[in-house]
């Protein structure tokens, strides 16, 4: 997969990505929205960033002294631009919260630490002063994981990492490279590329999203088919915490006692920072080769990935939409507002590797497509998908700009349960966003990362925004996580628990897990400052 460019920094402050990629929806698309969902324009127009409500910054002067005299003056910030720009994440209540010119949940200050020893300082500070603290990569969290609970602080600061950018080291012969944790993805491509290898690791959130982040909240890539999980490329890691730091990860297996660098992958800043990772890399692919196959339903589609992922040599990327993924064209976000050029389900496979390699997966995945009642439609759809894979984000802003409430949910179960989670996650949605004028969402599905065992299911919806979006999506995501969790999902394959999960997660873990969680917790951050009322259940 090729790095697209190194985007504009900063991100758009109210929205996704590259500001000079904002674009509004061309005319003929939201007449269609207009016309198939009922989709009007917003009552109100989007804040501008001078009409953001900031409240006031609560930090005493004496605590920004000694932040300033841990990591230089020009790194702790308590302007308005920095603490707009470190304000929640990037779900779609994120932005309408920011496009409504709703910055109450803002740091105090921002802080940016430019080596370990310093976060370990800032912590040690922060726990003495009664600071809460959030750990801050890409900012890109749909979970709420970077918006803390404020009360019982002196004040909220957040953590950016984004001094840590360096590639410490490579080790060709281990095939792994130490890695600094606030290296956006596209850096670290640009950096491992030099050495001609490649982490394979490309979210949707790609272009701004860090690798701290990434271990933080358990990434997933779209290309997890053949290069893992983010989690699967820890292999060591460096961590600081309010007790002082932890090395992990000595050995790729070790049969010494429980893996503690599991205690920290998925741990989205609530135990401690991540200032060093060590992961494992891949030579980067001589060929890449994209294509796309025609399954008639979701479940055929659906028992041909299930074959793929258990029988051997799958694909490097492999997803499969619904019938009306399919048809909107979502599967392939540049032809948006083109649809019914496709029907039934669409298949992307991507390979990558060396030539034999690729050429003898691309053999096995064709044969077993084939027998599995699949209809090969060449390159073209899997290349249009691969060029708009990074794209789907910046409709989103367009379709919200346009008057439609558009989000995303995932979830993960074993196969045999998916048909069911399918449909009960399908109903709950439908049912929640019917608008009282009887007009029908938007719901649409796509499997894009398989196991031996089972899958993730990752839902979009547009609907009409109605009166208040907010309280419109917070009901359908509701109603999505009860589905979820009767029909026996996770309330996340790779988005994470932050806040917005926490009363399902304490659920799926039940009361003991929660109270190991909260042992944990009290043992590393007995202050509790890092990242107060993100991840762990409170009873
Ligand atoms: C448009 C869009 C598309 C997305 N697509 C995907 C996708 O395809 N796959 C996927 O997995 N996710 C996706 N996400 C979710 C998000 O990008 C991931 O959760 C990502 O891992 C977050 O990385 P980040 O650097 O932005 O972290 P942030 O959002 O800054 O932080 C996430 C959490 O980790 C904590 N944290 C951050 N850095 C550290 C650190 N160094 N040490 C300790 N804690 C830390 C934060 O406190 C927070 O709780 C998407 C999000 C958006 C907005």
């Amino acid at each position: 997969m090729e790095s697209p460019l190194l985007p504009a920094e900063p991100m758009l402050w109210s929205g996704w990505g590259d500001p000079a990629r904002a674009a509004e929806l061309p005319a003929p698309v939201r007449e269609l929205l207009t016309e198939l969902l009922g989709v009007r324009p917003p009552a109100a127009p989007a804040a501008t960033f001078g009409e953001v409500r900031l409240p006031p910054a609560a930090l005493p002067q004496a605590v920004l002294a000694a932040l300033a005299a841990v990591t230089g003056e020009e790194h702790v910030r308590a302007d308005d631009d920095a603490r707009i720009r470190h304000t929640r994440g990037k779900s779609t209540p994120d932005l309408l919260l920011m496009r409504a010119g709703d910055a109450s949940d803002a740091p105090d200050a921002v802080v940016l630490p430019g080596s370990h020893e310093e976060v370990v300082e800032v912590l040690r500070l922060c726990a003495e002063h009664r600071v809460a603290v959030v750990p801050f990569g890409g900012g890109t969290s749909v979970v709420g994981g970077l918006t803390p609970a404020r009360r019982g602080f002196a004040g909220v600061v957040a953590l950016d990492l984004g001094r840590l950018d360096r590639l410490r080291s490579v080790d060709p012969v281990s095939m792994t490279a130490d890695l600094e944790p606030g290296l956006r993805a596209p850096q670290a491509e640009r950096l491992l590329a030099g050495h001609g290898l490649t982490l394979g690791h490309f979210p949707q959130s790609y272009e701004y999203a860090t690798l701290g982040g990434f271990a933080a909240a358990r990434s997933s890539g779209q290309a997890s088919a053949g290069y893992g999980r983010f989690d699967d490329m820890v292999v060591g890691m460096t961590v600081a915490t309010p007790r002082g730091t932890l090395e992990i990860g000595r050995a790729p297996k070790s049969a010494a006692g429980p893996d503690l660098r599991q205690v920290f992958l998925g741990s989205e800043g609530a135990f401690g920072v991540i200032t060093s990772l060590r992961l494992r890399v891949h030579r980067a692919p001589a060929v890449r080769a994209y294509e796309g196959w025609r399954f008639e339903t979701f479940a055929a589609g659906t028992a041909a990935l299930r074959r793929l992922a258990q029988e051997g040599a799958p694909p490097t990327v492999l997803r499969l939409s619904d019938e009306t993924e399919t048809m909107v064209g979502l599967a392939k976000p540049t032809d948006l507002g083109t649809p019914g050029g496709d029907s039934g389900c669409l298949v992307v496979a991507g390979f990558e590797g060396a030539p034999g390699d690729v050429a003898h997966r691309r053999e096995h995945a064709a044969a077993l497509l084939v027998e599995a009642g699949g209809v090969h439609l060449g390159p073209e759809p899997g290349e249009k998908w691969a060029q708009g894979r990074f794209s789907a984000p910046y409709l989103r802003d367009s379709l919200l700009a346009a008057g439609a409430t558009v989000e995303t949910l995932e979830t993960a179960c074993f196969w045999s349960d998916l048909p069911r989670l399918y449909d009960a996650v399908r109903l709950a949605l439908l049912g929640a966003l019917r608008s009282p004028s009887g007009g029908a969402p938007l719901v649409m599905c796509h499997i894009s990362h398989v196991y031996a065992t089972g899958a993730s299911l990752y839902f979009t919806v547009v609907t009409a925004q109605t009166g208040d979006p907010l309280a419109q999506w917070a009901a359908a995501k509701r109603a999505a996580g009860e589905a979820i969790v009767a029909a026996g999902g996770t309330i996340s394959h790779h988005h994470g628990v932050g806040r917005d999960h926490l009363e399902a997660y304490a659920a799926e873990i039940g009361d003991l897990g929660g109270e190991i969680l909260r042992g944990i917790k009290e043992r590393l951050d007995p202050a509790g400052i890092l990242n107060p009322g993100v991840l762990i259940p409170v009873y």
